[in-house]
């Protein structure tokens, strides 16, 4: 009897991984293997300009692409340009510039379209939602010491630097992580390094609720080793921290780094303290596209897992364009699980930060990729699509309370208390809101957000103000009674 075939809406097939030819791209057509596979060369050959993206790509791309991004960056970039030749090298991986349909393949590249956002990617009707923010997430109102955000009973979250190897369009720390840009400035930490890392163990020494720290920034990969060796040691002593989490998108974005020796042997002695203290350690990583799995990022994933870590997983960010199709985000979970051995865990909505509209998915479009990509992974590699929802915390999308699809504001509620609303009678009863991109609304939906944005309350929901936002602080004001986020007041 011949096999019956059914027909599926997303159809498996094993694909192999292949390391795009570096070769192709002009600067960098007399790069080595050693060179190219050297953390060293990657980081001193990364793309921070658009002169930059010019001397690689070269003259064959059209003058309008590289006009096109130097205005995003003028006029509406809230992260500075910093892209590793890795990277790079994943955009548009079957073709050479001048090659036929390579322009066009590089406008609509999703790699490119979240690492180098160019001005005409943005909405122009709304390129922010009115209540965006910077620090969209409250999370320095949480911060119990300078950078340790406890937004959770069990868990914290360390931001130990505010720098990354690579910088993300769409970053949800926009008003801590990285340069300043022409739009943006950025926060700056008060105090010095050493003296924030010694607070956050204190407070965690202090706290033995705390059960749970993801150790992030910034980019984890950006501090020197032997001192994210050094703190890890000492928050491994604490007898309650059971979970350390170290959050790098370097290891997709520069994988040479986590192959070093250095980093390896590190990693070893970090995992044999782990396992005879009973700590469990995982790597965080943060890939948003499956051709970003290379095989160079899968040899770095798995020499993590050699340590004897316990486990690599995955928080993608649903970006449209990217990866909002229930094809895109199985093909990135695959390859993810199949060559890298990296867990699919997460994948966040885009949070509210400014001039994310266009990437933006509503709350409905997020629900339906939940339920498309339902049944084709291993349950425990199923990833979860979650909301963050200010104030809140993480939710499955499908837990909304109610949900006005109107107007697009979503209502959530919360089962445990922040430091923030530590007095607070009504915050576990109060609704919380979170907004789906105006554009996406039915007329009435979008004439009411107009008027809003044009009426008294103007001041408090203009772009220019969210992204003049506030200064961060520890324990700011909350949420006021309505459980609106006060305006003007961005997670790996
Ligand atoms: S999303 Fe993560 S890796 Fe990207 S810039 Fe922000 S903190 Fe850095």
């Amino acid at each position: 009897m011949g096999e019956a075939v059914i027909d599926q809406p997303y159809a498996y097939r094993r694909a192999e991984l292949a390391e795009p030819d570096w070769r192709r791209l002009p600067g960098w057509a007399a790069v080595t293997e050693a060179e190219w596979e050297s953390a060293q060369w990657q980081r001193a050959h990364c793309v921070k300009n658009v002169r930059q993206l010019r001397d690689v790509l070269g003259p064959r791309v059209p003058e309008s692409f590289y006009a096109d991004l130097a205005r995003d960056q003028a006029e509406r970039a809230t992260m500075s340009m910093l892209v590793p030749p890795q990277m790079v090298n994943t955009m548009v991986p079957a073709l050479a510039p001048g090659q036929p349909g390579f322009a066009e393949a590089l406008f609509a590249d999703p790699v490119r379209r979240y690492m180098l956002p160019v001005f005409s990617d943005r909405r122009a009707d709304w390129p922010s939602h009115p209540m965006a923010s910077r620090d969209s997430l409250h999370e320095a109102e949480m911060w119990v010491t300078e950078g340790l955000t406890h937004r959770y009973p069990t868990k914290v979250l360390a931001e130990v630097l505010p720098t990354c190897p690579q910088y993300c369009g769409h970053c949800t720390r926009m008003d801590l992580v990285g340069n300043p840009t022409p739009v943006v400035a950025k926060h700056k930490f008060g105090m010095p390094r050493d003296d924030r890392l010694a607070a956050m163990l204190r407070y965690l020494r202090a706290n033995p609720g705390v059960r749970d720290v993801v150790v992030s920034g910034g980019d984890v990969a950006n501090l020197p080793w032997p001192r994210l060796e050094a703190f890890v040691g000492e928050l491994m002593a604490i007898d309650s921290v059971r979970d350390i989490r170290l959050a790098s998108k370097a290891l997709m974005g520069l994988p040479q780094y986590w192959l070093t020796g250095e980093v390896r042997a590190g990693m070893e002695r970090l995992a044999a303290t782990a396992r005879r203290r009973g700590v469990s350690i995982a790597i965080h990583t943060h890939v948003n596209a499956a051709q970003s799995v290379t095989p160079l990022v899968a040899r770095a994933a798995r020499a993590m897992l050699e340590t004897g870590i316990r486990d690599v997983r995955n928080q993608g960010v649903l970006l449209r364009g990217v990866n909002a199709t229930a094809d895109a985000l199985l093909d990135l979970c695959f390859a993810l699980l199949d060559e890298a051995k990296i867990m699919p865990y997460y994948f966040y909505m885009c949070d509210m930060i400014p001039g994310a509209e266009h990437w933006r998915l509503s709350l409905a479009e997020a629900q339906r990729l939940q339920q498309q990509i339902m049944g084709y992974l291993p349950g425990f590699a199923t990833p979860r699509v979650v909301c963050d929802v200010p104030y809140v915390g993480k939710r499955w999308v499908h837990q909304v309370a109610r949900y006005d699809t109107e107007r697009g504001i979503s209502y959530w509620t919360k089962n445990y208390r922040t430091a923030v609303e530590a007095g607070d009678p009504l915050a576990l009863s109060r609704e919380y809101e979170y907004y789906d991109p105006v554009h996406l609304l039915p007329e009435p939906g979008q004439r009411w957000w107009r008027a809003r944005a044009a009426g008294p309350a103007r001041e408090a929901v203009g772009p220019a103000r969210a992204l003049a936002g506030r200064p961060r602080s520890a324990r700011g004001s909350g949420p006021d009674r309505a459980g609106h986020q006060p305006a003007g007041a961005a997670g790996a």
